[in-house]
């Protein structure tokens, strides 16, 4: 990878940026995975990329709900597993959720890349290679997924979900928690926690407040899920990306 000087002013978004490049070079990340992470960087940038007050308060909802849920899944598609394996790894500890890898763009061979790349840092048993079960309304491609794993799931956390197969696992009837800097997408529309922050803050956020909520009474967590307010964090998001960092969220 390109050496990038610690003072450089774009230095956090520019190793995100090789990281992905090195992602599609190791077969884990898709091409189409480029453009998203694209389309990602321009919401941070308009976010100040830094973790908003009301994405902090999703995350820690977000903690929450992985913690009280009977089978809380996490979705690692290629973009989450280059970008951030070992906080995917914590996370799972943290909270102990299932890693389950769900591909927009699947392929047998990325699933295992991924899959080992998972282990490789430390993941125990990764979910997503059996393939045998379907998520209603989707075509066959974009469906498929494992029966003990996302199939399964009340609490699912998916990073950079489509939005097609956010609102249908929403119509599954589960607790959906998206990572998306979009607050206008589809999947941050569709989802009972929408987190408006990079997977590369997100997900280590979410891991500290779980450490954190795990030693609370079950009513701090409880109370952490019932305050949350998924139309003002949506609000506040979109008001902050079309206000620039003066905007008040
Ligand atoms: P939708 O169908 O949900 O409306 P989309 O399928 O059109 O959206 P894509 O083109 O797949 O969205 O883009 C991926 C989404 O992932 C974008 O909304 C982008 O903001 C978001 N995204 C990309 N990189 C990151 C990242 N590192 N952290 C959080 N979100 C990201």
């Amino acid at each position: 990878m390109t050496e990038i000087p610690e003072d450089h002013p774009r230095h956090d978004s520019l190793v995100t940026r090789h990281r992905i490049e090195d992602g599609v070079d190791d077969g884990i990340t898709s091409r189409q995975g480029l453009i998203a992470q694209g389309r990602g960087e321009a919401y941070d940038y308009l976010l100040g990329e830094e973790t908003i007050p009301s994405a902090d308060a999703a995350e820690r909802a977000a903690a929450a709900q992985l913690l009280t849920a009977d089978h809380p899944v996490v979705s690692v598609n290629g973009n989450v597993a280059a970008l951030v394996p070992d906080a995917l790894v914590a996370l799972a500890a943290a909270t102990g959720a299932d890693l389950a890898v769900n591909l927009f763009n699947r392929t047998e061979e990325r699933v295992e890349r991924i899959a080992d790349h998972l282990r490789e840092h430390g993941a125990s048993g990764v979910l997503g290679t059996k393939a045998d079960a379907r998520i209603p309304g989707l075509d066959h491609e974009r469906a498929t997924v494992d029966s003990d794993g996302i199939y399964d799931a009340d609490v699912v956390l998916v990073p950079l979900e489509d939005g097609d197969r956010a609102a249908a696992l929403a119509e599954m009837g589960k607790t959906e928690l998206v990572i998306d800097l979009n607050p206008l997408s589809r999947s941050a529309q569709a989802a009972s926690v929408p987190i408006i922050d990079n997977v590369v803050r997100a997900v280590p956020n979410i891991t500290a407040h779980a450490r954190d909520l795990s030693e609370a009474e079950n009513a701090a967590r409880e109370e952490c899920i019932q305050e949350f307010d998924r139309e003002a964090a949506l609000r506040a998001a979109e008001e902050r990306i079309r206000g620039g960092m003066s905007g008040g969220a």
